[in-house]
């Protein structure tokens, strides 16, 4: 294991603002949910003190894809035909709108170059191409191309092009998110773990540890279940072969070539599924092996691995997360359970819980209720 390409970015200075006593919220988890939920409650005028094991982004947060997609982790089609065609529309809108305004603040942290979801064979075409059509009928933008330019060309049995979809340095824009959120006046306790969120010294509590953090709500144990991810990064290439993110196979593989050229490839959980039902944060050579492989097929000739990670990130069994109260709790709220998909939706439903704590309705509270899985 390295450390995550993300995380070696220079960390920019920011405000430390020190609250005394009992605060209006306390935040558990300094990742993108965390610190939009903190800015978001900064702004308004609440007392937020945000509490973070490690430091801010080092999480699934600094340690993904960097892919910033809409829309939420299942297919569209299969979204309209679970959850309706109403509430998946006004979802996957609310998505796109998150992404516009992650852009407001990412700065140079995200590019918008859109993103090819590739069909590996005539079964993925034929699901991809269901989706691209309820797309099209519902008034999204999204294009069908038989074959893709650049090193995946011919490779693939057709592609969904999102034209808006972003590419984001996750790790650059959560530190941003944290510094706004503590120029507008929010605590930042980093290297802080909590053990007992019933024991912070605040009126509400949000608890934004997505894969981590399993068992800190007991009752949101079997609701989130954490998954690992490995990720790798090759040397930069002098070639540009992937100008956009790219994601095959239901989206177990992934990869993207970064600006200084390197190409980031991530996936292949399915090599050995059950092994990555884990919050064990290591990499694995089978996995390893099996991205390093395909690496060598992307690119077509020897290149050398210099970063390789693993991350948790939280799965819920209708691919939809988790927003709202926890129930039976007065005072416990949660936002996660991305399944994999958290960089927009993590933002945005980091928002939303903190509109949650201020009163705001929205419809996506309901969608997304907790309650639905108290048993
Ligand atoms: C390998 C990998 C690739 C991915 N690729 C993509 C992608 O390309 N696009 C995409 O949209 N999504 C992707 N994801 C998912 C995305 O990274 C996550 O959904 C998102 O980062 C979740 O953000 P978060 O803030 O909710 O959680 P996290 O960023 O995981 O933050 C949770 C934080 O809580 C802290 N914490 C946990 N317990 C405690 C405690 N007791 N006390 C204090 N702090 C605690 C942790 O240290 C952690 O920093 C990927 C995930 C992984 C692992």
């Amino acid at each position: 294991m390295s450390v995550p390409y993300w995380l070696e970015d220079e960390i920019a200075r920011r405000p430390a603002p020190r609250r005394e006593g009992r605060v209006d919220a306390a935040i558990v988890g300094g990742g993108v949910t965390g610190c939009a939920a903190a800015l978001r409650l900064a702004e308004a005028g609440v007392r937020v003190r945000l509490h973070e094991q490690r430091r801010i982004a080092e999480g699934a947060s600094g340690r993904n894809g960097g892919f910033a997609l809409s829309g939420g982790a299942a297919r569209y089609d299969v979204a309209r035909e679970t959850y309706g065609r109403e509430r998946a529309a006004a979802y996957w809108r609310w998505t796109e709108q998150a992404l516009d305004r992650i852009e407001e603040l990412a700065g140079d942290a995200l590019r918008r170059p859109g993103s090819y979801r590739l069909a590996a064979d005539a079964e993925e075409r034929e699901a991809i191409r269901a989706e691209y059509e309820a797309l099209r009928e519902d008034g999204f933008r999204a294009e069908w191309l038989d074959d893709v330019p650049g090193g995946a060309s011919g490779r693939f049995r057709g592609a969904i092009l999102h034209p808006d979809d972003g590419s984001i340095q996750p790790a650059r824009f959560v530190r941003r998110l944290a510094a706004r959120a503590a120029d507008a006046g929010a605590e930042i306790r980093e290297h802080d773990p909590v053990a007992d969120v019933e024991a912070l010294d605040a009126d509400q509590v949000v608890v934004a540890t997505d894969g981590y953090g399993h068992g800190l709500v007991a009752e949101l144990s079997d609701a989130i279940w954490p998954t690992r991810g490995q990720v790798i990064v090759s040397e930069p290439l002098d070639r540009v072969l992937y100008d956009r993110p790219h994601y095959a196979r239901q989206g177990f593989d992934y990869w993207q070539q970064l600006p200084d050229g390197r190409v980031l490839l991530g996936g292949f959980r399915d090599t050995s599924i059950m092994d990555e039902l884990t919050d064990v944060e290591e990499t694995t050579e089978t996995i390893q092996h099996a991205l390093e492989q395909f690496l060598g097929e992307l690119v077509g000739t020897a290149t050398r691995v210099t970063h390789r990670w693993a991350g948790i990130f939280g799965l819920t069994q209708d691919m939809l997360p988790l927003v709202g109260r926890v129930p039976g709790r007065e005072a416990v709220w949660v936002a996660g359970g991305y399944s994999g998909h958290g960089n927009v939706l993590g933002f945005a439903c980091g928002e939303l819980v903190a509109d949650a704590i201020l009163g705001r309705e929205s419809p996506q509270l309901e969608l997304l209720a907790p309650a639905r899985f108290a048993g």
